[in-house]
């Protein structure tokens, strides 16, 4: 158990662990995306987390680096048939793109805790 005093974990380390930003002990997500409506360890509630297409787009521009990248030097190096690129590659990209959502949005809610973004709004 957290003390109030305590250093606050990670958001990075806790983010990619999928745990409370708060307490890093309680989980974040009740499915594969979908948030918690509150930590089960501390009560912290989620409803400020808004991570929007944020995750989608880091994951579409790192997976394409990389998969598009590998798909290029195997071209060049091996010039193989494009069936065989298609079965490498196709769940390649699957893989690299689910695999890094989750941890990608854990980090941004966790960002988002840690620095208290929310909408803009004008003084009163
Ligand atoms: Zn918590």
């Amino acid at each position: 158990m957290r003390h109030a005093n305590d250093t606050p974990p990670s958001p990075y380390v806790t983010g990619v662990a999928g745990r409370c930003p708060r307490c890093g002990g309680g989980r974040m997500f009740k499915g594969f995306l979908d948030l918690a409506p509150r930590c089960e360890a501390c009560g912290l509630d989620y409803s400020f987390a808004d991570a929007g297409d944020g995750p989608a787009v880091i994951v579409t521009l790192l997976a394409g680096f990389v998969v598009v990248g590998a798909a290029l030097v195997v071209e060049v190096k091996y010039e193989p048939p494009m069936w065989l690129h298609l079965v490498i590659f196709l769940p390649l990209t699957l893989v690299v793109c689910l695999g890094m959502l989750r941890p990608l949005k854990g980090v941004l809610v966790a960002l988002q805790y840690r620095n208290r973004a929310g909408q803009g709004r004008l003084e009163k």
